[in-house]
């Protein structure tokens, strides 16, 4: 195997950008492990999850009301931390009716896109 040398001539330890970057950021990961360092999101997470077990209930971001955390405000969610999708009822299923539109025009636009343009083009191409 040829080893790659740097300009001071030490063997180079990675030899791409991406394994280089790829084994700081395990080392990093590694130093947050063992000092205990836990991001702002993970706290803010743990902190919500603590006024939940504490009061029984739970903040919805979107319309900014203390909700009770039960299956009548909140739908299921198995894979939260708490069980339950981040917004009430009411705001989740008028984010997944906008959602619905907004993909539904996109989708529409690309295929109006492809079928006039990209096929025309492709056409005079040949
Ligand atoms: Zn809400």
């Amino acid at each position: 195997m040829r080893t790659v040398t740097t300009s001071k001539g030490r063997p180079r330890k990675y030899r791409t950008q991406a394994e280089r970057v790829r084994a700081r950021k395990e080392a990093a990961e590694r130093w947050y492990a063992k000092n205990k360092v836990y991001s702002v999101k993970t706290i803010k997470r743990w902190t919500e999850l603590g006024n939940l077990i504490k009061t029984g209930m739970k903040f919805c971001p979107r319309c900014e009301e203390d909700l009770p955390a039960t299956d009548d405000y909140f739908y299921p969610r198995p894979a939260s931390i708490d069980g339950f999708t981040t917004y009430c009822r009411d705001c989740q299923s008028e984010l997944s009716t906008e959602n619905y539109y907004r993909n539904k025009k996109l989708k529409k636009a690309v295929r109006v896109e492809s079928s006039n343009g990209l096929r025309k083009a492709h056409k005079r191409s040949l």
